[in-house]
């Protein structure tokens, strides 16, 4: 397989495909032994291990460890935070047939994102997350894993990631580095150092590529759409 395949094992740093991960996640030692099981005292917690991926472009994915006790609130701020956020666009998660919003609009039945990860998930339970009603990225979440651990302080803890998916120029063929953000919509706009220097939309169009499902979509490129 493309290296857009790769991801990366947080805990032992070692590369996997993505249809490996989730396997080595489960026996990686150096992950067990930080995440010793718990024993029924106060001190333990329920944790999530979720699997997040670009909606249309599964290349983009990570596996995230996340207390039950979290609310929605909290992986929506984390989502947003490591992939997502360009200008404060609204966002809303979809569970079984519910919406749990940003804003909530009571009229149209939205919730709140203020609820535990507990109360509305289960192991294997998939849904869907969106960024941005204009421009949006759409993430699909799947319940991987259950486990029981000591409390800890940080909330979400990234358990892999993929790595970054070569890009093409599209002009060259060389290794792109900048996208623009007009051209990407005829699926051309990949450009590499060089042939970014003499593109035609001009350099206010460019935006670097990044590692994120969002990768050259809406406030990156400036204001003139705001
Ligand atoms: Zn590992
Ligand atoms: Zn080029
Ligand atoms: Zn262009
Ligand atoms: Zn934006």
């Amino acid at each position: 397989m493309s290296k857009a395949d790769k991801g990366k094992c947080s805990y032992c740093k070692e590369i996997f495909s993505k249809a490996e991960i989730k396997d080595h996640l489960k026996a990686c030692e150096a992950r067990i032994k930080k995440h010793k099981p718990g024993n029924i005292s106060s001190d333990d917690e329920i944790y999530f291990g979720i699997l997040v991926e670009g909606f249309e472009l599964p290349e983009y994915w990570m596996y995230v460890d996340i207390p039950v006790s979290a609310s929605l609130k909290i992986l929506d701020r984390f989502l947003r935070d490591t992939w997502l956020e360009c200008c404060g666009h609204l966002s809303s998660f979809e569970i079984a047939g519910e919406i749990y919003a940003s804003n909530p609009v009571k009229s149209e039945g939205d919730k709140s994102m203020s609820v535990k990860l507990g109360d509305i998930l289960d192991k294997g339970t998939q849904f869907l997350h969106e960024y941005d009603f204009g421009s949006t990225t759409t993430l699909k979440l799947t319940v991987a894993f259950v486990r029981s651990g000591k409390k800890r302080r940080q909330k979400i803890e990234i358990m892999a990631r993929n790595l970054p998916p070569e890009i093409k120029c599209s002009e060259c063929g060389g290794i792109a580095t900048q996208v623009c953000c007009e051209c990407i919509y005829e699926d051309k706009g990949w450009l590499c150092d060089k042939c970014s220097e003499n593109h035609e939309c001009g350099e206010e169009m460019l935006l670097p590529v990044v590692n994120s499902p969002r990768v050259g979509v809406c406030g990156y490129c400036g204001m003139e759409d705001e």
